[in-house]
């Protein structure tokens, strides 16, 4: 396998900008794409002299609004655009752009034979900004007119599905040099592992300008070098990955691929967002994933397509953790575990006997708390929107149920010694969105700050919720202690290696008492 070129997309408004940018990334990236779209009228005047100042392989692109680009002018004025990026080619061919991507439709015989003529590619895009196409290697064919250029195809997909079948569509191009990405947040996987897609190129932006780009769905440089470990990705790389949905942010793939680098290990770990878990486990199947974590809202749905499950997950009735041996997927649960071990750490106390805590939510992650709370030999009171959920699950441990709303307010307050934030209130939300009501679970509660309050919410760093219960002096801790602590052992699940464990633990051991195991 080849490893795909990594390309910076420069979407500024000025050359200078461009240029600037491009410095920062330089290490990180093989190729830039200068967006002639996103200049200034005025700047586009000087994009010939870009490749010698930038002095790295460039392509030339002037993206239409339609292809999802910023190009409103004419055909007319995009080929004199083109020309003049073309024209008084150099002798020596650094100086003249490496590529020029030039879309499916647009035929200016002239302008290809020019470029033929100096050494420059031409990569041959289509771009579908409402769905994906049946016959990749059929319509990749003909867009090489002449049989040289690099035919480019960029889809929008609805589902994760349209995306397995990009990975499966690939297998009938290994031969042939081509660009092949799926966009938008569903399409991370197609980026990230474009080399499984035989991709000659993958696409990314800098973080300054990503949001320019955001519909498109690219990484910047940095995350795929350093997080992903993209240049070290090759045939033989074992990929491991986290599926749920939205799954906007999440902090499990640093903590993944940071573990298989300290251990020296061919891994990769990647997000897999998917509305139904059914979608990830064909994708994770086609793609050859051999573990995946899985967070809301699988949990529960994952169940059932499981061949086997440990006694955990039998009795708690939620797994976060899977694993393909062979042709059967397993199921484990590490939550319950990273939350005995988080919550031990954080009211540093060896059991929760005889205290009363209140459990909001009652979907998968809440079935771990709930165990854990038994365990530890805590009594409960569950608080959930549907009632019936949180009737069931505590009638499950003999604890009590009551809704999620000021209904339950003397109920909370009996049940308020710690209380546990289960449900996705608050998950992935902005500063601007913290001030809204609808954010916090209770806001009709008023904290003591007798209280410990636990939220298993790490993104944002502290909700609206942990913010109000610090303001009033209660105990606060994030869900990241309990995020590590299921992560190290669902490492282990994987790889079958302990994690190298940061010093940190060392600390955390002597506090609460427990035990890295070997
Ligand atoms: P889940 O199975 O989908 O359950 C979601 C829970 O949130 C349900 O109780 C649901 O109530 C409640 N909920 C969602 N939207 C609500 C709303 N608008 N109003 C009231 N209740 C609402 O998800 P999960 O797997 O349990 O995960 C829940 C949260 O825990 C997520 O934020 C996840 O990131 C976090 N988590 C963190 C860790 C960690 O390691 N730190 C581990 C596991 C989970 P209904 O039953 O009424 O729908």
């Amino acid at each position: 396998m080849q490893r795909p070129k990594i390309c910076l997309c420069l979407t500024c408004s000025t050359i200078a900008e461009d240029l600037a940018i491009l410095e920062k990334y330089r290490n990180w990236v093989d190729v830039v794409e200068l967006r002639v779209d996103y200049l200034t009228k005025d700047e586009r005047l000087y994009i010939r002299q870009f490749p010698d100042q930038a002095k790295i392989p460039c392509i030339l692109t002037i993206r239409r609004k339609i292809d999802g680009g910023n190009f409103t002018e004419g055909e007319a004025s995009r080929t004199t655009l083109l020309a003049r990026g073309l024209s008084f080619a150099d002798q020596d061919t650094r100086k003249n752009f490496a590529y020029i991507d030039l879309e499916e439709d647009y035929h200016v015989p002239c302008l290809q034979d020019a470029a033929f003529a100096f050494g420059t590619r031409v990569i041959r895009s289509f771009h579908d900004m409402n769905g994906t196409i049946p016959n990749i290697a059929e319509r990749m064919s003909k867009m090489r007119i002449t049989g040289f250029e690099i035919p480019k195809i960029a889809v929008m997909p609805h589902c994760l599905s349209d995306v397995t079948n990009l990975f499966k569509q690939a297998e009938a191009l290994k031969e042939m040099e081509h660009i092949l990405i799926a966009m938008g947040p569903l399409g991370l996987p197609s980026r990230i592992l474009s080399g499984k897609l035989h991709s000659f190129m993958t696409y990314t932006s800098p973080t300054e300008t990503i949001s320019k780009l955001a519909q498109i769905g690219q990484i910047d440089p940095v995350t795929l070098n350093e997080v992903y470990n993209f240049r070290g990705i090759d045939e033989s790389t074992n990929v491991f990955g986290i599926t749920g949905y939205p799954l906007k942010t999440t902090g499990s793939p640093q903590i993944h691929n940071s573990g298989y680098r300290s251990h020296g290990m061919n891994a990769v770990y990647i997000p897999v967002r998917a509305q139904k878990i059914e979608e990830a486990l064909d994708f994770a199947d086609v793609v050859g994933i051999q573990g995946l974590s899985v967070t809301v809202p699988h949990k529960e749905t994952i169940i059932p397509n499981l061949q086997t499950v440990s006694e955990e997950v039998g009795y708690i009735g939620a797994c976060n953790t899977a694993v393909k041996k062979g042709t059967e997927w397993r199921g484990f649960n590490t939550d319950a575990d990273g939350l005995t071990k988080a919550l031990l750490e954080f009211m540093e106390v060896k059991n929760l006997l005889r205290m009363k805590i209140g459990i909001l939510g009652a979907g998968g992650a809440a079935k771990s708390a709930a165990q854990v709370v038994k365990d530890l030999r805590g009594k409960a009171c569950i608080f959930n929107r549907t009632v019936s959920k949180a009737r069931s699950l505590a009638e499950h441990y003999g604890f009590k149920w009551a809704s999620l709303s000021s209904d339950s307010l003397d109920l909370l307050e009996e049940y308020s010694e710690l209380i546990i934030q289960t449900t996705s209130i608050g998950l992935g939300i902005s500063e601007e969105e913290k001030n809204d009501n609808a954010n916090d679970p209770i806001p009709f509660y008023t904290f003591h700050g007798h209280e410990f309050v636990y939220d298993m919410i790490y993104s944002p760093e502290k909700t609206p919720f942990l913010e109000r219960a610090e303001k009033a002096h209660c105990k606060i801790c994030n869900g990241r202690t309990m995020l590590e602590y299921q992560a190290y052992e669902q490492f282990e699940i994987f790889t079958g290696v302990p994690y190298e464990w940061p010093n940190v633990d060392t600390e955390r051991t002597k506090r609460t008492g427990w035990k890295k195991h070997n």
